[in-house]
């Protein structure tokens, strides 16, 4: 059995909402779609330059503290932005070097990357708690490796929606039924494409068509919220991208969900508070 869990709430609060922030400005073209033509690179400036401070901006108004994200060739590449994002008290967690996908690569490349992402955060005086893959993949040495570094949550991974759970090792069997190990100390505190603003938008010619419309993805959060304040003690966790949803009809239906989410009791928080308020059934 899964071991999961309840969010433990400040009075007067119906819910821990988690606004994530994947800063992954250029890094995701490169990495994951590996394209790094003029046009793709300004996707990711736009992300940079314009939709960071709107983000920031709107936080800012409602008093909201997120995490963000960050692959190292962010943080490298747009240090002084990054460094605007921690004075305004937000957390950062660890999000890959150049957004590489991890499934292919040995214990020991993998190690290089989280190393390497590790020193580019370290820059910026940040020693991360939590992490989150890029692309929400797991090789099958990242659980391991995150135990080494001595992370204490992760949030890439989608065994559960609106409460997290102890990582468990699977293996993998396809001639008999396939067995989850003992439950590992990292606690995932679980995210879901469905909730994350990235597959629903962005137009990636022969990839994806995005450019769904913004009402339909409104109230696609709203009724997943709504399901989710039923649960005692849950945590919904909500993903966007600055280069998403620093765009103009993005961040008005963002503002329209924080809105509808604070007149309905959510504590919005960071990751990290959510695993701080973590306690297992
Ligand atoms: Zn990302």
């Amino acid at each position: 059995m899964q071991k999961s869990g309840k969010i433990r709430l400040p009075e007067g609060k119906n819910i821990a909402v988690n606004i994530g922030c994947d800063f992954d400005a250029t890094s995701v073209w490169m990495g994951t779609f590996q394209k790094t033509s003029p046009a793709f690179m300004s996707r990711g400036e736009f992300g940079a330059e314009v939709g960071v401070p709107r983000i920031l901006k709107l936080f800012k108004k409602y008093g909201i503290r997120g995490t963000w994200a960050i692959p190292g060739h962010t943080v490298d590449t747009h240090t002084d932005i990054c460094k605007e994002i921690i004075s305004n008290n937000h957390e950062v967690c660890h999000h890959g070097y150049l957004h590489e996908d991890l499934t292919p690569m040995s214990y020991e490349e993998e190690k290089r990357v989280m190393e390497k992402g590790l020193e580019s955060l370290e820059k910026i005086g940040i020693n991360p708690t939590g992490y989150r893959s890029p692309s929400w993949d797991f090789s099958p040495n990242t659980l391991r490796i995150l135990e080494e570094y001595n992370f204490k949550y992760d949030s890439s991974l989608m065994g559960n929606d609106f409460h997290p759970y102890y990582i468990r090792p699977i293996e993998v069997n396809r001639d008999k039924g396939s067995v989850f190990k003992e439950p590992s100390n990292i606690l995932e505190i679980p995210v879901s494409w469905f909730l994350d603003d990235f597959p629903t938008q962005e137009y990636i010619p022969g990839i994806s068509e995005g450019l769904i419309s913004t009402s339909s993805v409104l109230n696609r959060w709203i009724s997943s919220f709504d399901y989710a304040l039923q649960e005692d003690g849950a945590c919904f966790v909500l993903t966007v991208h600055p280069q998403t949803s620093g765009r103009a009809h993005m961040i008005q239906i963002l503002e329209e969900f924080i809105n509808y989410a604070k007149n309905k009791g959510a504590w919005f928080t960071t990751l990290e508070e959510i695993y701080n308020s973590f306690h297992s059934n």
